[in-house]
């Protein structure tokens, strides 16, 4: 099994440093990857990325959520959306992002095609 980086990222980085195993990879170009990616073939399932992420972006495999419910304000991050979002990462380096859009309170989307996406960056 593996964890998988759902389009809840926003590249904040902060995953990349506590994995034991360097599975973590920003996608580049970011217009065409926006997230980061776990690489499934490496991933030991340590869980050590889940609590370092600000965004709640991390889930196991089997555990990513088809209907997530939004509290309100979060961004989704991913290939189609046309929002623009602009943060500083966890290195306190900016970070911005036109492939978002912020979700509204209560509203349910599918974070399930993360996994497809993940594997595609490996593929
Ligand atoms: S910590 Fe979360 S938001 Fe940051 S790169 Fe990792 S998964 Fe993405
Ligand atoms: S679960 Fe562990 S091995 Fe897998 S990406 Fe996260 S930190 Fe790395």
């Amino acid at each position: 099994m593996t964890h998988v980086i759902t389009s809840l990222c926003l590249r904040d980085n902060g995953c990349l440093s506590v994995c034991p195993v360097e599975c973590i990879q920003p996608g580049e170009p970011a217009a065409q990857w926006p997230t980061f990616y776990i690489d499934p073939g490496t991933c030991i399932d340590c869980g050590a990325c889940v609590p370092e992420c600000p965004f709640h972006a991390i889930f196991p495999l089997d555990e990513v959520p088809g209907t997530y419910k939004a509290k309100g304000g979060e961004y989704i991050n991913q290939t189609g959306l046309t929002g623009y979002y602009e943060g500083t990462n966890h290195n306190g380096d900016k970070v911005v992002l036109e492939t978002t859009r912020v979700l509204a309170a209560g509203e349910v989307v599918d974070l399930k095609p993360s996994i497809k996406d993940n594997e595609n960056f490996y593929k």
